[in-house]
């Protein structure tokens, strides 16, 4: 059995991140960065008012108090998006507002509440300004040719923000892969229509679908195929013309309907990796077929989905060129004992509560969908481990609320 390490590894290695291809601001959440954004411009790009006030000499206003104020004449008024031409001269102020351009020859703005206008419509400051107090700097936020963010990370929803605010209309991301995904099992049924006796509903399939989406790749093309070595080949050969990626569920362990292998084969693709040594997930298979490449992963869904975390989405995110394709681990503590007799590392489905406390979801057998759904982290158990509650342990989260 395949360390589950040596396998990740021998994938990564295996696949080049897809080219690049451009999209507009507006389609580029969750994408990933083929290159470095730099800032075209100074964030800020000109000094600018912090909120609305007068816009003056700090030095104009050193000795101003309640008692005797300073008093200045008004030249005008500079709303947020005028080009203002007038100078603030020694004993001069303007009026400003939040997000206008600061005149020349000012240094700082008076609150609005550190002010009035006398009956003669000049400006009376009541408290003194330092330099620059009130004053958005040109570049405080980013300077021109800084990273906005870097090659080969996901882009957020903050970042959008932030290329906007930088003016950057579109940017160039890797490519999805083309997925395809078929579901093996003469068992399985449409969900919607009603079961036959012995029949159950194909629920890998949606699960699967559901969180390629998550990855922001739509899928391709799916289908469910009946255990018979022609279909399967069938499924397999119109797959590989024109996807870059097959994820087949079951029919990958050593049952006699278990055909999926043998149908790679047959087709000239090979079987590179098969058998991993943890728990759930050990039928987990990987291969090539011709130009695309395959993950066979097991039929249970607690199996099919361990395996999606841990094998696929690393592999689907580096070939959307991300640079950390691996999930986050978190501290956190056991909040009951968690023990490991077999040997085999196990992902025990676990929750992660509002305290930073681990506790186990539900049965760890890996047909069971309702504990997997309630699960919000992996636990990584080393063969033999006897862990007490309060123990800290790093889970990896599973981000999917
Ligand atoms: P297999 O790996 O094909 O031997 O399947 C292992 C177990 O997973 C069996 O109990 C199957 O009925 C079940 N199973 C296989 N495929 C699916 C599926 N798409 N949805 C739900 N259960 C499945
Ligand atoms: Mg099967």
């Amino acid at each position: 059995m395949t360390p589950l390490e040596v396998a990740q590894d021998a994938i990564l290695h295996a696949l080049k991140p897809l080219p690049t291809e451009s999209v507009a601001l507006d389609e580029a959440c969750g994408r990933i960065t083929a290159c470095d954004i730099h800032a075209p411009t100074d964030l800020p790009s000109f000094d600018s008012s912090a909120f609305d006030g007068y816009a003056v000499r700090a030095d104009d206003t050193i000795s101003a108090s309640q008692e005797s104020p300073a008093t200045l004449d008004l030249l005008g008024s500079i709303m947020a998006g005028d080009a203002p031409d007038l100078v603030v001269t020694p004993g001069c102020g303007a009026r400003i507002f939040t997000g206008a351009v600061l005149p020349a020859g000012a240094d700082a703005i008076v609150m609005q509440e550190d002010a009035r206008i006398d009956a003669q419509a000049r400006l009376v400051v009541t408290e003194p300004v330092t330099p620059w107090e009130g004053v958005r700097l040109a570049g405080g936020d980013v300077r021109r040719g800084a990273t906005l963010i870097g090659a080969g990370e996901r882009i957020k929803p903050t970042h959008i923000g932030l290329l906007a605010a930088a003016g950057i209309a579109s940017l160039q991301v890797h490519r999805r892969p083309r997925l395809t995904f078929l579901s093996t099992g003469d068992e399985l049924t449409e969900p919607g229509i009603a079961l036959a006796p012995g029949r159950i509903y194909d629920s890998n399939r949606p699960l699967l679908h559901a969180l390629a989406s998550r990855e922001g790749i739509p899928v391709w093309h799916s289908k469910r195929i009946p255990d018979q070595i022609e279909l399967v080949m069938a499924a397999l050969h119109e797959a590989m013309r024109d996807a870059e990626v097959i994820i087949t569920t079951g029919g990958v362990s050593v049952g006699e309907a278990d055909f999926v292998k043998p149908a790679i084969s047959a087709l000239g693709g090979s079987v590179e990796v098969w058998r991993l040594a943890m728990k759930p997930g050990k039928p987990f298979a990987w291969g090539r077929l011709q130009n695309t490449c395959w993950f066979g992963l097991p039929g249970n869904p607690v199996s099919a989905f361990v395996s999606w975390w841990l094998l696929v989405r690393p592999a689907l995110r580096h070939l959307m060129g991300m640079k950390k394709p691996f999930g986050r681990r978190l501290l956190s503590r056991l909040a009951e004992p968690a023990t490991n007799p077999g040997d085999r590392r196990h992902f025990l489905r676990v929750h992660l509560d509002d305290q930073g406390l681990t506790h186990i979801s539900g049965s760890q057998a890996s047909h069971i969908q309702h504990g997997l759904a309630g699960a919000n982290a992996l636990l990584d158990l080393p063969p033999g481990a006897d862990w007490p509650a309060g123990r800290e342990v790093f889970v990896e989260s599973l981000d999917l609320d």
